[in-house]
């Protein structure tokens, strides 16, 4: 191992004395210290090197540093750091003008935000003031983000402490491995899950849903790859009710799946589609919500009551710029799709087929989640415990995962290579193999 450094160590001190960090109790974390990064890799003040396979929280899909994109924000600081969101400034226009180049049909504006949840605020927002309705249905294996009805459509645990947000309806959908439905097949799963969608929304009453709101794929959740009909079965249901389709593509969308957006591989047109994370890969926060023509028209005559000082901010701006078209010329989404097909996908069924911890593996792209289960034949999933040796065993060899719950995520960054790729699949299978080993 290499030689201790200082600014580790300070790094570690002054983060356990005055950083409150997110979703964690305060007391008894001990963060990874991460100084430097370039491409797929990140490194401590010390030079040790880990292979990122979480895109930190999804989202770096173009890696680190890269060069374009740095540049341009740092000209953009040269030139205008700030301005008010009322003001027309060319940056800002050049990244809708980019962001909707990758929209569906029918698409034709963009409002930006600071990130994913106020992105899915506002999407909400527009549903609402748009049919003049007031409930939103969304998914239970959910995560929409952390403000008052974004938290609120998530579906998983993080809502429940942050229920203040009225109007909220959640559902099952399709999860072929964990069914709600007993279905065994995917045409099942997806039949059965948009009855159970279009039952609740007949219960709850059409003439009060607003909005649909849906991950294009679950990805928090679990990576949970809708089956094929669903999606276009959501549309036809939000159709037969005159309510909004919003899918979040925060995570899935700008290249994770190996499309622009997830939504091209699923033959359905949303009305508004909310980003973040990828559209510049976080090296300035920013999302936003792309709004159909129709929805737009609605705010021609009236105020639409929304706003935020960073909107279109000029730096966040300029490295969505960058970012979409370094992402465009050096053929990162081609990348993606390639990789996934030819090096995780086999790979991941290969690490499956030889490791009982394996209980499904499902993905594209370079977004994939392993479920882990301590018995292949009841599903029962891995312990804590078993996730948290999993956890260190892969920092130990170099390789920084994304674990949630029973699951590892294997979400490199989109610009990853093949012997990367191949690499990562070996480490994780290792240390899933001496886990494996150990505990079962
Ligand atoms: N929507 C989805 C699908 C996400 O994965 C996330 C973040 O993980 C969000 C929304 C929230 O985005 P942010 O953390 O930028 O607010």
């Amino acid at each position: 191992p290499p030689a201790p450094h200082p600014d580790d160590e300070a790094a570690r001190r002054l983060d356990r004395a005055h950083v409150f960090h997110s979703w964690s109790a305060q007391a008894h974390l001990d963060p990874l210290v991460v100084a430097g990064g370039s491409g797929v890799h990140v490194w401590d003040h010390a030079g040790r090197r880990y292979l990122d396979f979480s895109s930190q929280l999804v989202n770096t899909n173009i890696g680190h540093q890269h060069p374009r994109v740095v540049a341009a924000i740092q000209e953009q600081a040269g030139r205008l750091a700030t301005i008010a969101p009322s003001t027309a400034a060319l940056v800002r226009g050049e990244a809708a003008e980019r962001v909707l180049a990758h929209a569906p049909a029918g698409i034709s504006k963009v409002f930006f935000t600071n990130g994913g949840a106020d992105a899915n605020e506002n999407a909400i927002r527009m549903a609402r003031l748009h049919t003049g309705r007031d409930k939103v249905v969304s998914h239970y294996r959910s995560y929409h983000g952390n403000t008052g009805a974004a938290v609120v459509a998530t579906g998983d645990w993080r809502r429940v402490p942050n229920e203040y947000a009225r109007g909220h309806v959640h559902v099952f959908g399709p999860y072929a491995y964990r069914s709600e439905f007993w279905s065994t097949s995917p045409e099942q799963e997806a039949e059965r899950a948009l009855h159970h969608l279009e039952r609740v929304i007949q219960s709850e009453g059409p003439a009060s849903v607003a909005a649909i709101l849906l991950e294009t794929i679950p990805g928090t959740a679990g990576v949970l790859v809708p089956p094929p009909g669903y999606l276009p079965g959501v549309r036809e249901i939000a159709d037969r009710y005159g309510i909004v389709l919003i899918l979040d593509e925060v995570m899935a969308g700008f290249g994770r799946t190996g499309h622009w957006l997830a939504l091209d591989a699923f033959d359905v047109v949303p009305d508004l589609v909310t980003f973040a994370k990828g559209v510049n890969s976080g090296y300035v926060p920013a999302g936003g919500v792309m709004i159909s023509e129709e929805i737009a028209r609605t705010f021609d005559e009236r105020v639409f009551p929304g706003g935020l000082t960073y909107s279109g901010h000029p730096l966040a701006m300029a490295a969505i710029v960058a970012s979409l078209d370094a992402m465009a010329d050096e053929g990162v989404v081609a990348n993606a799709a390639a990789v996934g097909r030819e090096v995780l996908a086999p790979g991941l069924a290969a690490l499956a087929e030889r490791n009982p911890l394996v209980g499904d593996v499902r993905g594209l792209g370079v977004f994939w989640a392993l479920e882990l289960v301590r018995d292949r034949a009841s599903r029962e999933p891995v312990d804590a415990a078993t996730m948290g040796r999993i956890k260190a065993g892969a920092l130990a060899r170099g390789l920084l995962p994304f674990v949630a719950e029973n699951r590892v995520h294997v979400v490199p960054p989109c610009v990853i290579g093949a012997a990367d790729a191949a690499t990562g699949v070996e480490i994780l299978g290792d240390v899933l193999d001496a886990v494996a080993a150990d505990v079962l």
